[in-house]
Order: C-alpha cells, then structure tokens, then sequence
C-alpha cells in the first residue's frame, strides 16, 4: 500500500471521510486523494514524493504561485508580533483601502474568514437593508454552506446531492427556510423578468457568481447581466455579485471590471487572503452602514481582519497589481487551453475549452456550456478517464467535471507544455 492510501486510511478513522472539504475526496473520479507535503510555485509533492503540476490552486487563491517568497516574508514577519489581537489594526485599513481602489463598487469593506461567511453575511445585510426575505440564486452557482444558498448548489454539491428542484441540496437545511429561496437558470432573461414581474418588490437580492466557476467554467451573456442590473435597481432590490472565486482572478477588478457592472454588494475570498483564511463582503456605504456597530444587522468574528492573514492579503495584492500581470496570466492560460484543444482534435475527441484571466474550463462536449443542464449533458465518464491518465503523468486537475481549474504566474511556457505533452499522451488513451 502506498503512503497516500495508508494516510488516507488513517485520516478516515478520524476525519468524516477522510477529508476536511468533501470534493477533495475523490468521490467523482474514484482513487486515493493525494496527501501533500509541500508545493512551490506551479507543482505540490505528495505523500510518496511525487511531483504534481498543480492546476487548482488550492481552489484559486495561489495565484502568485505557491511559497512566493515575498508573501512567505510578508508572513513571517507579521507572525513575530503574534497571530491575533482580537483589536483593530493599520493593516486592515491599508487593506480595505486597496480593495476599494480596486473595486470602486466596494465604498465600505468588512473582512471575514471564509466565503461561506462572506455570503451569508452579505445575504442577511440585504435582507436587513431591504426589510424583505425572498433571494433569488442561480442553479449550479455555489455560494458557501449557508442554510438559505444550499438549494440547487454547485461545486461538491452537484458531485455528492441529489439536487432535486425546490428542495435543499443539503440535509439539515429546513425547508421553511429555503422556501425563501428562488432558483432559476442561469442564463435565462426572460425566467428573471417573469419572476420579477410577480414578486419583484419582495425580493431582497439577487446572488450569482458573476462568471461561475462552480459547475465547471460558465460565462454569463451580457444581457442577462444587463437584465438583472436593471431590475434589481428597479424593485429595490439588492445585487450581489460573489466575486469569491472571480475576484482578482480573471482581472484585477474582478468580473464586474470585464463586464461593466456596478453591483450593490460583493463577496471576496481566495485570492485576497493569499491562501490565508481571509475573505470580505463590501460595497455601498448606504448598505453597508446598516451593519452593527453603525445598524442593527449583526455580524463578527474573533479572527476577523487577523493580521498574519491580513499580511498574506495585502502582499498578494501588490504582486497582483504589478505590470504585465494579467496580461502574463492570461496569455499562459490561453496558451494552455489551446495546447489541449489542439491536441483533443488531433485524436478526435469533442472537447471544448474556455478561460478567463488565471480561471479555465474544458468539457468533453462540442461546444461550450452556457448553463447548469448543458454541462450535466457533456461526457462526464471521459473527463473521470481523463483525470486519471493526467494524475498518473504528474498533472493534478480538480477531481470533478463540475469545477473550473486555475493557474498562476508560476504556470511557464515549459509548465504549459508539460501538461500539453501530457494530455496528448492521455487523449491517445481516452
Ligand atoms: N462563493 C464562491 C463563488 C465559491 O467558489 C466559494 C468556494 N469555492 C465560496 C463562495 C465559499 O467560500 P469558502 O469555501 O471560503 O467558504
């Protein structure tokens, strides 16, 4: 038995599963999850030394690559004067004042540890601003593990849960609770308009990963978000763009800075925290005020703004903002996405691909999904075969067809061409 199997064999008697975030399980792909030792830039070693192109992230937040020195620095250096105050700090405000420059929708920025929290927090915002209950999300956006977002949920959520219309994605969500949530397609202008039509003066928001990355890589039309824009300001209601996931990944701006939009509220992770537990909820200060100290919607956390966290956050950020950055991770990931499809053509194999700055996405379809249901219909057996042939060569894609993969500045031409070379050999295979 390797040393992979032994750990995984271990970490079941203890951990649920084995794992500590169920869609590192392997459940879709089958095998052993890969236990890690120690990643720098592009590649992590495992449990039995064997070296992996990494092509997750951690699920976004590495975008300066893994161990970045500088950012190692950042972090050592804040951890010398302690971990954590429970009391306020400069850095915290130099870090929201970045995030606003950065996004100007964000006037006003609260930092919290997780999405999960991020989102929560911003949907009881709104709720509180509004006065008003009902939420409408998007079928196959994931938006953390709060009770009133599991419904219809992407990410491991479409791997592991029966997602049956109307009814919690989860256990232990009750029902008297969701009814408060609408799902609809995403991607569909006139579903919006209708449901707006009826109860748009009793909708309180409207959440969506702005370019979804959940159920693998979907981008929105402009016209839906045109659409949601405008009817959102019309009925009052609050838009909220989860930016956990996009944000400083497809563009320093995030989504919103591609696609034009000003939404009321943002949600912020991943990448603003550097791979440190860090994340924020922000946008305008008229809602944003509604929040305790300064309104009556609570929200806390004692490791809130925590400055080693915080470090990782503002140093990634100035990696980020330097020249050329974007420009460098953009091209790399085109590079990449076009080296796999040439080489799917090449063998015959329907393949297509998909990316947005450092976020990317590959189906084993014809084309390019545009909604939930369209990436349920692409070849989900090829993408398990495919997964495996990849592992086998050294190169670690998300273990399920229903998330995007992610690059860094780390990601080279010779590391480009490494999984290129891979995929060739695997698509022979197929
Ligand atoms: N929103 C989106 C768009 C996400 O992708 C995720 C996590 N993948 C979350 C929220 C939840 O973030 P976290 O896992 O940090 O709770």
């Amino acid at each position: 038995m390797g040393q992979n199997e032994i750990l995984f064999e271990r970490a079941q008697k203890t951990i649920p599963g084995g794992v500590n975030s169920p869609v590192r399980a392997f459940r879709q792909v089958g095998g052993t999850p890969r236990f890690v030792t120690r990643a720098q830039g592009p590649y992590f070693w495992d449990a039995e030394d064997k070296r992996y192109i990494d092509l997750i992230m951690s699920w976004g937040p590495m975008i300066a690559g893994h161990a970045h020195p500088e950012i190692v620095e950042a972090v050592k250096k804040a951890a010398e004067t302690s971990f954590s105050y429970g009391a306020p700090t400069e850095g915290e405000i130099e870090l929201a004042e970045r995030i606003c420059q950065i996004m100007p929708s964000v006037e006003q920025v609260r930092m919290v540890s997780s999405g999960t929290e991020a989102t929560m927090s911003a949907l009881r915002l709104a709720r509180g601003y509004t006065g008003r209950d009902l939420i409408i999300k998007f079928e196959g956006c994931y938006h953390g593990h709060a009770d009133s977002l599991l419904v219809k949920a992407g990410s491991g959520l479409l791997t592991f849960a029966d997602s049956t219309q109307n009814a919690p994605s989860s256990g232990g969500v009750p029902h008297d609770l969701v009814k408060h949530t609408l799902v609809l397609p995403y991607n569909d202008v006139a579903a919006l308009e209708e449901v707006f039509a009826k109860q748009g003066n009793q909708v309180a928001a409207v959440i969506l990963e702005p370019i979804a990355g959940n159920m693998n890589l979907i981008k929105p039309s402009q016209a839906f978000l045109a659409a949601m824009r405008s009817l959102t300001s019309q009925y009052g209601s609050v838009l909220i763009y989860d930016e956990v996931m996009t944000g400083f990944r497809v563009a320093l701006g995030g989504a919103q800075s591609l696609q034009g939009i000003a939404p009321d509220l943002t949600c912020l992770g991943k990448v603003m925290g550097g791979g440190m537990p860090m994340a924020a909820f922000g946008g305008k200060k008229e809602i944003m005020s509604k929040l305790a100290p300064l309104g009556n919607v609570y929200q806390a956390g004692t490791l809130s703004g925590n400055p080693v966290a915080v470090a990782a956050g503002l140093k990634t950020l100035e990696i980020i903002s330097r020249a050329g950055f974007y420009e460098s991770l953009t091209r790399q990931t085109e590079k990449l996405m076009a080296g796999l499809k040439q080489a799917a053509d090449e063998a015959g194999i329907p393949f297509a691909v998909d990316s947005v700055g450092g976020m990317l996405g590959f189906y084993f379809a014809d084309q390019v999904p545009t909604s939930f249901e369209a990436v349920t219909k692409t070849n989900i057996e090829a993408f398990k075969k495919f997964f495996h042939l990849m592992l086998d060569q050294g190169v670690y894609l998300a273990p399920s067809a229903y998330e995007a993969g992610f690059t860094s500045i780390a990601h080279d031409d010779a590391v480009v061409g490494e999984i290129i070379a891979a995929a060739k050999n695997a698509f022979k295979k197929l």
